[in-house]
């Protein structure tokens, strides 16, 4: 159900907002815990001062699930409504979503969205029913920033804590401060003063791909390398997977015994070396003992550039949705360095 708010404004001022659930929408439940409960309709109608801007906010409710799970053909499902609000005039799009995915989420719509409409993901780290609750001061500088023309054409955004973060390098960085979303090593685009966007900068590096279905079909691992690590995960992982994202230690490491299985992998499918460091780039030309960075790569490993675990396999599995081979991949992964 879409519900429109402040009706009666001109549609260039639209700004559609889609709830996926979430805490944002969240509320205690009988049997203990909270739980997705509220649509986008209440989300929208629980916060101050947006009825008194100059924008009418329309509310759908497209999903009410925690953002773990969430799949693939959810995203192909958000990422058509949102160029479809476009399509329809909306002139900035704004996602409700759980936060422990949102980084996720916002990466794959930057990379299947390609309008210049702002498309801006937010979320809460405290329920509507706690004391302190985030969610509403989230979704009013959400809309600030979807409806602002500083905000066209960067990709897309997430803000929270009235701080907007490109959707390639923002991540969560804390299970439960109100502070959670940090861009390591390079910050936030901007930030939302007295509810106004200032934006300083841009994220997105302007690869666009096919929101294709087949993108739930393709199974991309992702496995973390650690001290001591055996490769028995690896070595499980037979043939099961499409695609791997190595997340390796330090600027791109794995143990030495471990070079054959992944040089393995390797040679059968594309194989993605990113860092479980948490910022900085994967290293090319540093370290030449067997295991490192220049080792891997030698032996076809896909370099991640600046993209973490999780992007590197959200963009992984885009490529390989549409069919794309190892080499276009490796071109595609280039493009993040
Ligand atoms: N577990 C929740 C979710 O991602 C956390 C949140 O929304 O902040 O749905």
């Amino acid at each position: 159900m879409t519900t429109s708010f402040n009706s009666g404004e001109a549609d260039t001022r639209r700004v559609a907002v889609i709830g996926m659930g979430g805490t944002i929408a969240m509320a205690p439940s009988a049997s203990g815990g909270i739980v997705p409960s509220l649509g986008a309709g209440d989300l929208v109608a629980s916060v101050p001062g947006l009825a008194d801007l100059d924008v009418t906010v329309t509310a759908t409710t497209l999903r009410s699930l925690p953002s773990p799970s969430l799949g693939f053909a959810d995203l192909v499902a958000l990422s058509d409504r949102v160029r479809a609000e476009i399509a329809a005039g909306a002139a900035g799009v704004v996602i409700t979503h759980g936060t422990d995915t949102i980084e996720e989420t916002a990466f794959f719509l930057d990379l299947t969205v390609p309008e210049a409409a702002p498309v801006v993901v937010t979320g809460a780290m405290r329920h509507p029913e706690a004391a302190g609750a985030d969610g509403p001061a989230n979704l009013y500088a959400a809309v600030r920033v979807a409806s602002s023309p500083a905000a066209r054409g960067l990709g897309c955004l997430v803000v929270m804590s009235d701080e907007v973060h490109g959707a390639r390098f923002v991540r969560k960085s804390h299970t439960s401060s109100t502070g959670a979303f940090v861009s390591p090593g390079f910050g936030p685009l901007g930030l939302v003063v007295e509810g106004d966007p200032r934006i300083r900068g841009a994220a997105r590096v302007g690869l666009t791909l096919p929101a294709d279905p087949r993108v739930s079909e393709r199974r991309v691992g992702m496995v973390t390398m650690a001290l001591g690590d055996d490769g028995t995960l690896l070595r499980l992982a037979g043939d099961a997977f499409d695609g791997l994202v190595i997340a390796g230690l330090g600027a791109g490491h794995v143990p030495a015994d471990l070079v054959p299985l992944v040089a393995e992998h390797a040679a059968r499918v594309p194989v993605v070396l990113s860092t479980r460091t948490g910022a900085g780039s994967v290293l090319r030309q540093t370290y030449g003992y067997p295991g490192s960075e220049r080792d891997l790569l030698e032996r076809g490993l896909i370099h991640s550039g600046f993209l973490d675990p999780a992007k590197a396999r959200i963009l992984l599995q885009l490529l390989l949705a549409t069919g794309e081979s190892t080499a276009g991949i490796a071109a595609a992964f280039e493009r993040f360095r």
